[in-house]
């Protein structure tokens, strides 16, 4: 026991002159048609209902003793505490390249489609990956896990459509399967694909790749999936995909996104009801889950072409997606941050944002060439990478050092934040819609662990 908890026994303080404060992290909400309050803790991840006692004991916290028995259990669910959070993130934005437990691989064996989706951010070339290149990200791939230490393996594919290259996914996965197996790491894949090419015997190969997961968007019932996902040249798609998703035996989990925008928000309800049938009648595990349409250079522009882009109502998606993924801050938003975590094209390019895929002219590398043991002088491009990781770090932003969503936000999405300025979460000005989301969620939860 050191020298200041000795002293806390004896001494009598108030929580305040100990050191105990209200988190800055806190979000508050009356529960509809009670006396209680939720509150969520952004930095500890953590939601829970208070009487008005307890909202009125906390109120007071700096006055209390500092043994009162609240505070334990206040400090428990991390809507009080006693050190500096801010700091804390601050620290945790700046570790982010240090130790990972595994390397992402965002990989993409052909920029081509056969969709041509009016809001896709990406601008599609056709080509194939050659075996050159293949070589140049197994090689990548050794550097990452020597540089890293991780041990894991965790690959997407992606593209354009990853379906029309399954010769490059089947001989990447065996090489990259080896490389996993030499070092004792654990290899996990999942794929983004559109759904249209997805026969037995396709998902049968990705089983052998070892693909446990797979995202499929959906984007409304019948002609509204198809107004959007169409056919490059034209040509209806939902029949075919919704046939695929029934009539094939599926061995891994496939989540459905719905790309919510104007023209689609009404059939969110049908859609999940639809999503939930098919999965019953298939007895495959289809998982429905609505995100807004992406804002990007190539969807703005395509998307004032179709006047599909979202509205101000979309933001109600974001709340029922964010409250669904809640957890503890983690000092960083998505692997852009990260050293241990690329997209790579066809040709071998390296990116550090899945929106970047399509763009090589802000490429901070190639996978023949970068040492992730020795990251700028190896990279083509250091500034394109450093661009990136410096975003994990937006304390210096006034807004962002003073906003009670930080843990959450991280300071937005890297990609928006460098090409159009800060991403603040969509319902930031309405953070009582968030918590009373996440009370539903979770509130009954986190009071079965109070009374236990
Ligand atoms: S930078 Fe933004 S768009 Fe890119 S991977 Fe991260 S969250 Fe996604
Ligand atoms: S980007 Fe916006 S919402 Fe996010 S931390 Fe900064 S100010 Fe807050």
């Amino acid at each position: 026991m050191d020298t200041e908890t000795q002293n806390d026994k004896v001494e009598s303080r108030t929580a305040g002159e100990a050191g105990w404060h209200a988190s800055r992290y806190n979000l508050f909400a009356k529960v509809p048609d009670t006396k209680m309050t939720a509150i969520a803790n952004l930095f500890a991840g953590n939601c829970a209902e208070y009487t008005p006692i307890e909202m009125y004991l906390l109120s007071v916290l700096e006055e209390l003793d500092e043994h009162h028995p609240i505070i334990e259990r206040f400090a428990k669910r991390g809507i009080i505490c006693k050190f500096d959070e801010r700091t804390a993130l601050d620290t945790m934005g700046r570790g982010v390249c240090a130790a990972q437990r595994s390397v992402g691989l965002t990989i993409c064996p052909t920029m081509g489609c056969n969709f041509d989706c009016p809001y896709c951010f990406e601008d599609h070339f056709a080509g194939k990956m050659t075996a050159e290149v293949q070589d140049d990200i197994v090689a990548l791939a050794e550097r990452m896990m020597d540089a890293s230490n991780a041990k894991g393996i965790s690959v997407t594919w992606f593209g354009g459509e990853p379906l029309l290259a399954c010769d490059v996914i089947e001989s990447l996965t065996g090489r990259l399967l080896a490389l996993a197996e030499d070092r004792g790491a654990e290899y996990d894949a999942g794929i983004i694909t559109n759904g249209y090419l997805l026969t037995q015997e396709v998902a049968d190969m990705l089983d052998r790749c070892k693909v446990s997961s797979a995202q499929i968007t959906i984007d409304g019932l019948g002609a509204t999936h198809d107004a959007t996902r169409h056919l490059a040249g034209g040509g209806p798609t939902f029949d075919r995909i919704v046939s695929n998703l029934r009539n094939v035996k599926l061995p891994f989990r496939v989540q459905i996104r719905h790309n919510v925008h104007d023209g689609n928000q009404h059939e969110m309800d049908d859609l999940m009801e639809f999503v939930e049938n098919l999965a019953k009648e298939s007895g495959n595990d289809l998982a429905y889950y609505p995100a807004p349409v992406s804002e990007s250079s190539a969807a703005d522009e395509r998307g004032k072409q179709v006047g599909l882009l979202c509205g101000t109502d979309a933001s109600e998606v974001s709340v029922r997606q964010e409250a669904g993924r809640f957890q503890k801050g983690r000092g960083h938003y998505c692997g852009a941050h990260t050293l241990w975590s690329v997209g790579i094209d066809e040709r071998g390019n390296l990116q550090k944002c899945w929106e970047a895929v399509d763009k090589p002219q802000i490429s901070f590398g190639t996978a023949h060439d970068w040492d992730p043991s020795d990251p700028f002088a190896t990279a083509s491009n250091p500034d394109n990478l450093t661009m990136y990781l410096n975003t994990a770090c937006p304390i210096p932003d006034d807004e962002c050092r003073e906003c009670v969503w930080l843990p959450m936000c991280s300071g937005g999405c890297p990609h928006k934040r460098l090409f159009s300025g800060r991403a603040c979460v969509a319902f930031k000005d309405d953070p009582e819609r968030y918590v009373l989301a996440l009370h539903a969620r979770i509130g009954e939860t986190k009071e079965a662990e109070r009374d236990e």
